[in-house]
Formats: structure tokens, sequence, C-alpha cells
């Protein structure tokens, strides 16, 4: 067998290496392209986290049980259904789209933890007065985690070696630190505008007013907010741009009109505690 030189060896290893990261990274994407480490699994198994970080404290996150409260969250599941079967998810048959009530009618917030956990207050629902503004406040929260902004956003600040040992398993301190942190987590500007973007996209496939998020944010705005930032503003930063973004989308998709469905929603509203 012929001896391979040294420089030939080195440069094979280095290739075999390369192409090694390279198919990593290239399986390692979400479906719009952008560089992810996480698999979807992973996604799930972070999402998961956050949901026994939940659980783990009932005082500060008080959920409201199924059982006891089934006809709201029949009306719950059947609003988030509707968008979830819009037909413009990526990942509607791949992440476990659970959703939940928290009930504390002081807060105006709702949030979704990767893998489409999702969590959203009394205090924004009885905000509310239609279900087009609660759709697209779903809408909204459903394309953080459709996105998948909170692991995007991860790959770039953690970087790809210190997550790879969190995925390996080996780093079980960290993975609890990251959960922790996604709950109440701020969105950058970009993930904000696409995710109202993706919810008139959403809403546009369903019953109802694509642009529910725009009225969602024209009645924070009214109501004036005199205690300070809602807690939806702080952990979805504002601009003044927002409610014309989300209308010139409407516009742009041509949507058929849709619903408001008052009288559904006062009914869900209804059966709150
Ligand atoms: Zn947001």
């Amino acid at each position: 067998m012929p001896k391979i030189p040294f420089r030939l060896r080195f440069m094979l290893v280095m290739a075999f290496v390369w192409m090694a990261v390279g198919s990593e990274l290239f399986t390692r994407c979400t479906k719009d392209g952008k560089v992810n480490i996480f698999t979807v699994q992973d996604e799930i198994d972070l999402g998961l986290q956050v949901k026994a970080e939940i659980e783990a404290d009932p005082a500060q996150y008080p959920i409201l049980p199924r059982g006891q409260y089934a006809e709201a969250y029949g009306h719950l599941d059947r609003i988030t259904n509707s968008i979830l079967n819009s037909g413009k998810l990526s990942y509607k048959d791949e992440f476990v789209w659970e959703v939940n009530i928290i009930n504390d009618d002081n807060t105006l917030n709702a949030f979704c933890a990767p893998g489409g956990y999702i969590y959203v207050y009394t205090g924004l629902i009885k905000f509310l007065d239609n279900e087009a503004q609660f759709a697209g406040v779903m809408g909204h929260e459903i394309a953080h985690a459709d996105r998948r902004h909170v692991t995007n956003s991860m790959t770039k600040q953690y970087g790809v070696a210190t997550l790879l040992s969190v995925i390996a398993g080996d780093n079980q301190g960290l993975l609890t630190e990251i959960a922790g942190g996604l709950i109440g987590l701020g969105f950058s500007r970009d993930h904000e505008n696409d995710a109202d973007a993706m919810s008139v996209e959403y809403l546009c496939g369903t019953k109802y007013q694509s642009n529910g998020a725009a009225g969602f944010f024209q009645k924070l705005k009214d109501s004036g907010q005199s205690g300070g930032i809602p807690a939806f503003l702080s952990t979805h930063p504002d601009d003044d741009k927002r409610i014309e973004r989300i209308n010139t989308k409407a516009a742009e998709l041509a949507c058929a009109p849709g619903g408001t469905f008052d009288a559904e929603y006062a009914a869900f509203k209804a059966s709150l505690p």
C-alpha cells in the first residue's frame, strides 16, 4: 500500500471535517433556509423545559384547569385550530401546539414557547372586543414559534459550540437557565415585524379579518394604559408604524373581508372565571 504523504492526509481529514460540518449545518436549517442549530425535536424539548418552569410556579402562573373550564378551552381551541389550519404554517404537524390559559386578570399578555406551547392571560382575553383581535394576537404568538424566532436568535447569541453541548445533554444547567430566561423574553424589532406580518398571512386563510392584530394594537393605544407599559409591549416592543404596517400587509394580500365574531367572543369571555 503506498504511503500517503502527511500533507495529503491532512487535506483529506480537513475535507472530511469540512463536509461533516457543512452537512450538519445544512441539515440544521429552518424551512425558510435560516441556519438554526436546533432540530425540531430540540425545539419541542426546549418548550417542554419552559412548560416545566411554568408549572413549577403556580403562584406566578396559575393555569386555568382544562377539566373545570372545558367551555373556555373549547373556545380557545376553536380559534387556535382555525389559525393552525390556515394552510400557512411551516411546522403545523411537527410542533405540539398546546394552549393554556393563565388565570390573571391584571396581566395583558400572551406568549408562545418554542415547539408551540402557548400561554394566554385572562387579562388579555377580557381586554379585547372580538375574535378577530384575539386571533390576530394568537397569530402573532404562533408565528414566533412557527418561524423559530427564539432558537434563531439563540443560535446567533450563544454560538454553535455552546449550543451543541446543550443539545448533546452535556450542559443541563445552561439549558435550564435558557428555558427560565425564555419566559417573558423580549423579541427584536425584526422578529416582531415578522410575527405581525405572519399573523396577517395566517388570518387571511381563516374566516377572521386578516388585520385583527392591528385592532389589538389600536385598542392598546386608545386605552391609554396610563399605569405603565403593558406586559405585552415589554415583551413585544412597539413602534409607531406597527398598525400601519399590519394594515398595509392586509391590503397587499387582498384577503377576503372576514368577520369579527363579537357574539362568539362574548361567550368565550363569559366562560372565564
Ligand atoms: Zn411578539
